[in-house]
């Protein structure tokens, strides 16, 4: 595949954007790509006739003392990533280049969505996530985005945003890409030693337990505790364990859920979820 054209600030991009043809795709990323990411990319083909990415870690969604510092930056990888899977653009912008006047003072509130399971540990995470997401639907003018069902909340949120204030674009989600040994993938991981990277596995063991007793007709409380009962290695904190409607975040006794989990393996905080279906005790 040919390497994609890659542009650094809005002028750029603004010519860049006349070249491509039809309509345009967009995969949002902080960068440090991996499978998960490319398969966001092909999946936005299918969807759209250009597809482009962007790279951006964005500070508005970090808080402080969290790693906006230290998260992986590595242009050139993502760039090499981005070419095996043919995107026609990459726009990795500057901080500055984002945000010329600085912090905005128009913001968004992503409502009740946000306040539960990961907005209750990172309370301004997704007002920073909107904030970005909004401004770079604006400035590309696409006209579909991917979004990865790794993080369910976010995508959520951002189909919320979407319909709440008539933004024209359309919302594509793709599945959880994880590694051969069930571990989703994650920027994240390159945290990982070995040994912390073997003990991330009980986070998938532990979806895993809760999506077969769900199959097996337990009730939401059982399937919470199925998964929890994987989660008892030291090393491994438990953050939360929920099972949550996928659209309202609330937590449900049946139908369709998604079990998520938040747990800090070592000092590295890593979220995974499924979807399942909660027959509950009445299936018994
Ligand atoms: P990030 O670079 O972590 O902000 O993620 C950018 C996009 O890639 C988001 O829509 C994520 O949900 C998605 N993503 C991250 N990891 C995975 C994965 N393992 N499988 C599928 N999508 C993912």
């Amino acid at each position: 595949m040919s390497k994609p054209t890659v542009v650094r600030t809005r002028q750029e991009l603004k010519g860049a954007l006349r070249q491509l043809p039809g309509r345009l795709g967009l995969v949002m990323t902080m960068g440090a790509l991996h499978e998960g990411h490319l398969s966001l990319i092909r999946e936005s083909k299918k969807h759209a006739d250009s597809v482009m990415v962007t790279v951006f870690v964005n500070p508005t969604q970090f808080a402080p003392g969290e790693d906006f510092d230290a998260y992986p930056r590595d242009l050139e990888a993502d760039l090499e990533a981005v070419s095996r899977v043919g995107a026609d653009l990459v726009f990795a912008p500057s901080a500055e280049e984002v945000y010329p006047h600085g912090d905005a003072s128009v913001t968004i509130d992503p409502g009740p969505v946000a306040k539960v399971l990961e907005g209750e540990t990172r309370p301004t995470h997704f007002a920073g996530v909107c904030l970005v997401v909004h401004k770079m639907f604006n400035i590309t003018g696409a006209d579909v985005a991917v979004f990865g069902q790794k993080d369910a909340q976010q995508l959520a949120i951002v189909r919320q945003m979407v319909r709440d204030l008539d933004m024209p674009i359309e919302i594509v989600s793709a599945p959880i890409v994880r590694a051969e040994d069930g571990l989703a993938l994650s920027s994240r991981n390159s945290y990982l030693s070995a040994d912390e990277r073997t003990r991330a596995l009980s986070l998938s063991k532990a979806l895993r337990a809760g999506k077969d007793a769900a199959s097996a007709g337990a009730t939401s409380t059982e399937i919470k505790e199925a998964a929890s009962s994987v989660l008892t290695d030291a090393n491994v904190r438990i953050d939360y364990v929920e099972l949550v409607d996928p659209v309202s975040f609330e937590s449900i006794e049946s139908g369709e859920g998604v079990l998520a989990i938040a747990a800090y393996v070592g000092s590295t905080r890593l979220i995974d979820n499924t979807i399942l279906e909660v027959r509950g005790a009445d299936a018994k």
